[in-house]
């Protein structure tokens, strides 16, 4: 069913739209002790109310005043995709991409990404994105604003109940890695991590199963660090060297490496976990002997492992893969200088699902959501 709403009337403020906090302030400005605000969160999150007038832990008198002046719309599923076409058979576990729907008519894209032992949900924090990265197809969308927290939650709400709708297990890990810059909208992702890790919320996870990737926003890494939030932080460097992360990532003008560098350092020693630094192997790019050579350079000053990914074509974009002979070369010599190296096989090309692929104004193909 469409959030949209059809009719000429006036709509009522979403309620989800209210932090925690802003709760807090509704129910005191309505003579109400502050503990309703936590049963009203619950309701909202934990259960998931669609309506006020399930919500029978709060008084009749205080559900009727709440539906005068508020509504209830939430973030959901319009479409699902899965790389085996929609049927699981039962060893494989396909990637499924979900196209979302906001109360507003934006859509996001979110991605399932089950596996033997996860079952991780890839979620977005912005409809399209700011940073213009050369390489990413939600670049090259533009920018239409930030999600609220809710809109976030709901996203992994939504895939969890599916999850255990098709594999009979829910989430384990969460990873904001899917449209848009999540350092860029810090506030209300903090909001959200705060109602994804509330315990007995119908499904919690903990802050150590939270990943948050950035291209490397200086200001943002050090909020993080100081936020005293145990998650994990995933840099997508691409290059170690300057003016090739400038290329494929305009935003690298405004923080030099070596900011970069101590921005981590920072994150490493304060919340004493090692960053991820995700390196999409890039044909003719970034996969040379030297390109190695500066990798491991920086890399070495840190607590960290790489984890090289494939580059996911994607149509009208001029990036090819490195071809298997230099990543291997590029892999023995990152082992060679004692490096942590992994490398990820990548999930959901197929679906378009995969890094760097989440479009819906003007896809991967350039056609609209329908
Ligand atoms: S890679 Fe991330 S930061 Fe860069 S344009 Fe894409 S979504 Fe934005």
């Amino acid at each position: 069913m469409s959030n949209n709403h059809q009719s000429s009337e006036p709509l009522l403020p979403n309620i989800k739209e209210l932090t925690r906090n802003q709760l807090a302030d509704l129910m005191a400005d309505m003579g109400e002790p502050r503990f309703r605000a936590a049963q009203l969160h619950r309701w909202l999150y934990g259960m998931q109310a669609r309506d006020f007038e399930t919500m029978s832990s709060i008084s009749m008198a205080l559900r009727t005043r709440l539906a005068v002046d508020w509504a209830i719309r939430s973030a959901s599923v319009v479409r699902s995709e899965s790389e085996d076409g929609g049927t699981v058979a039962c060893n494989q576990s396909p990637t499924s991409k979900y196209l979302i729907s906001l109360p507003d008519g934006e859509f996001v894209e979110s991605v399932l990404i089950p596996s033997e032992e996860r079952m991780t949900a890839c979620i977005s924090a912005q409809v399209g994105c700011p940073l213009g990265c050369t390489f990413c197809a939600t670049g090259q969308m533009g920018f239409r604003r930030n999600l609220f927290a809710f809109e976030m939650t709901d996203q992994v709400y939504a895939m969890h109940e599916d999850a255990l709708k098709r594999y009979g297990r829910g989430l384990t890990n969460i990873v904001f890695m899917g449209m848009g810059e999540p350092l860029l909208n810090l506030d209300n992702v903090f909001e959200a991590i705060g109602t994804m890790t509330e315990k007995n919320y119908g499904f919690s996870i903990s802050e150590k199963r939270i990943s948050i990737s950035t291209v490397g926003l200086v200001p943002g890494i050090q909020r993080l660090t100081d936020s005293g939030l145990r998650i994990k932080l995933a840099l997508s460097l691409h290059s170690a060297d300057q003016q090739k992360r400038e290329l494929l990532m305009p935003v690298a003008k405004n923080y030099s490496l070596d900011e970069l560098s101590s921005a981590i350092s920072a994150y490493n020693r304060k919340t004493g976990q090692p960053v991820t630094l995700v390196y999409m192997m890039l044909k003719g790019i970034n996969d040379s002997v030297e390109d190695g050579r500066k990798l491991a350079r920086f890399a070495k000053r840190l607590s960290c492992k790489i984890n090289l990914i494939d580059y996911n074509p994607i149509v009208n974009f001029k990036f090819k893969p490195a071809y298997s002979d230099s990543k291997n070369a590029f892999v023995r010599q990152l082992l060679d200088a004692g490096l942590h190296v992994t490398v990820r096989k990548s999930q959901g090309a197929a679906i378009n699902a995969a890094c760097g692929q989440l479009a819906t104004l003007s896809g991967n193909d350039g056609s609209k959501p329908q």
